[in-house]
């Protein structure tokens, strides 16, 4: 780089720190966040799960719920059942147990089996230990209209103060982009899938 390029890059790049420690210095609150992952691209459960990877590498207490992938023989399941994995006693996991529901189509069964699991859920919005609880693919539970989004967005409110949420999948409703704290949305560029290729064990499941 010529030293005048070189100069103007570090003039920059003071710039930028600036700023940066600026945003840093103000950031001062302490507390638990709720992040809605959304969009029509992949990677919204697996972010979801990194960032519990995260949390349970710290030791904390954590709650994984999966609505509608009750029967897939998923990666993450086989990983924190396993009797070798150590942190698999700070982690809570429930599952509804029908599948995808445009696969069994039974809207008596599967609001049933949302309601149970959504009931075994509740009970850590009240358990300060639990620094974060996972509801992947909740957001066609009120599509469906299988749970009241009122209960969640309650539940939400009247947490303990260091607990956070992550909220995973497509179409997530105003209400909830208006409740989180952090919000991104997936976009899909490209998927293998629309070229033919199979979905991988490892990679979709
Ligand atoms: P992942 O679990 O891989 O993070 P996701 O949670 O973002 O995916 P979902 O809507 O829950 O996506 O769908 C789960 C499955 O559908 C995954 O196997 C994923 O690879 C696949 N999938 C996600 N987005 C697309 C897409 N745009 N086109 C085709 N398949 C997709
Ligand atoms: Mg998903």
């Amino acid at each position: 780089m010529s030293t005048d390029k070189s100069q103007r890059h570090n003039e920059r790049m003071k710039r930028h720190k600036e700023v940066v420690d600026a945003k840093i210095e103000q950031a001062t609150i302490e507390r638990g966040v709720v992040i809605v992952i959304t969009g029509n691209g992949k990677g919204k459960t697996t972010s979801a799960l990194g960032t519990l990877l995260r949390s349970l590498g710290h030791g904390h207490q954590c709650t994984l719920v999966q609505f509608i992938k009750g029967q897939w023989d998923c990666g993450e399941s086989r990983f924190f059942s396993d009797p070798s994995c150590a942190l698999s006693d700070k982690l809570q996991t429930f599952t509804m147990d029908t599948g995808f529901t445009w696969n069994t189509q039974d809207f008596d069964t599967d609001k049933q089996a949302a309601q149970e699991v959504w009931q075994q859920a509740l009970a850590y919005f009240s358990d300060p230990d639990c620094r974060l609880i996972i509801l992947d693919e909740i957001t066609y539970m009120f599509k469906y209209r299988y749970l009241d989004i009122n209960d969640l967005i309650q539940a939400i409110q009247n947490r303990p103060e260091q607990q956070s949420i992550i909220i995973t999948g497509r179409g997530a409703a105003r209400e909830l982009i208006e409740l989180a704290d952090t919000v991104s949305e997936i976009q899909p560029i490209k998927h293998a899938f629309n070229q033919g290729i199979k979905a991988q064990e490892g990679i979709e499941w």
